[in-house]
């Protein structure tokens, strides 16, 4: 389907293509935590890189977070003027970006089970709403974005 986000000032739009639309993946990491979720965890979808449309480009400042003393290859895109989280893209994965689901304007589609992860990094105020079929993960999960909507025969 196609994504469409934007910023909250609007200074910056954009679409992607996405198989991979489900907003499942709940990321409690303590850099999605502070860069991009007030709610204790952070989004990411999955879309097709080369597919990227933007407007206002010279509104964006990416972020690269030191994590374990390293930084990371991981650029988290920003709208610089209102500080909204719009994506991750990362170039040792080139053919895909990541957009925050908070950032998209587009209906996305409900999520049958979630998958909690970086839990061991988790905020002691952030309460985990976990469901029986959801899994959780104290750091990375054990299936990739693309492996979930396979598994449960969501892929489009
Ligand atoms: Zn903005
Ligand atoms: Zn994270």
């Amino acid at each position: 389907m196609l994504l469409k986000g934007s910023c909250h000032c609007q200074a910056v739009t954009f679409s992607v293509r996405s198989h991979h639309p489900y907003p499942f993946n709940l990321c409690y990491c303590s850099v999605c935590r502070k860069t991009a979720g007030g709610g204790g965890f952070a989004i990411n979808l999955s879309g097709k890189s080369k597919t990227l449309n933007v407007e206002g480009d010279e509104h964006i400042s990416i972020y690269r977070a030191v994590i374990n003393g390293e930084q990371s290859t991981g650029e988290r895109h920003f709208c610089k003027h209102c500080a909204t989280a719009l994506w991750v893209y990362d170039p040792d994965w080139p053919e895909l970006v990541h957009p925050f689901a908070s950032a998209i304007d587009t209906d996305l589609p409900i999520p049958p089970e979630r998958t909690h992860i970086m839990l061991g990094s988790r905020a002691d105020w952030v309460e985990v709403s976990a469901q029986p079929q959801d899994k959780c993960f104290d750091e990375y999960p054990d299936e990739s974005l693309a492996e979930w909507h396979q598994r449960l025969g969501l892929e489009s």
